[in-house]
């Protein structure tokens, strides 16, 4: 069964560059509705934490200092089919790659550097939401 939940970051290129206004417009224009939303920053332990899945990685190095390199947007976001939509409307990790009109394509630098993040399962969602907000802060 698919959920109704996925979260989200902008990335820190993507709001150095300006675009968490464009960005949000297309989740909305997506359909997506907005059950959490902050800015904030992530430490390189929150960072190491958040991608230990990738720790073997040879990136991983990089990707956590990125990450915690400059403020980011968290946000849960609720829609029907919610991880799998939201994955197909931010398009492939690497922007080369990503389809047209996609977020990536239209607003990431590079394959690391890809202007947002999206959960690959409902599972991970959950955990992800939970580790960014407090109950009280998903509404
Ligand atoms: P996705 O974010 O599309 O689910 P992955 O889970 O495979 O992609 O990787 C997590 C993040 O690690 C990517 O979004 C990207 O920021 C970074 N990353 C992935 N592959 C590379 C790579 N080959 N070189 C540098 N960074 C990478
Ligand atoms: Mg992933």
């Amino acid at each position: 069964m698919s959920g109704k939940i996925t979260f989200t970051m902008i990335k820190p290129d993507a709001v150095a560059d300006g675009h968490i206004g464009a960005i949000l417009g297309k989740i909305a224009e997506a359909g997506f509705k907005i059950k959490a939303l902050k800015l904030t920053q992530l430490t390189v332990a929150d960072a190491q934490k958040f991608y230990e899945v990738h720790a073997e990685r040879p990136f991983y190095g990089e990707l956590v200092d990125f990450m915690s390199s400059g403020p980011i947007v968290a946000a849960v976001l609720e829609g029907e089919n919610a991880v799998e939509s939201f994955r197909t409307l931010i398009g492939a990790t690497n922007p080369a790659d990503a389809a047209e009109g996609t977020i990536r394509k239209m607003f990431a630098r590079s394959i690391g550097e890809n202007a947002v993040h999206g959960s690959d399962s409902d599972e991970n969602a959950q955990i992800e939401a939970e580790f960014h907000f407090a109950g009280k802060e998903i509404f």
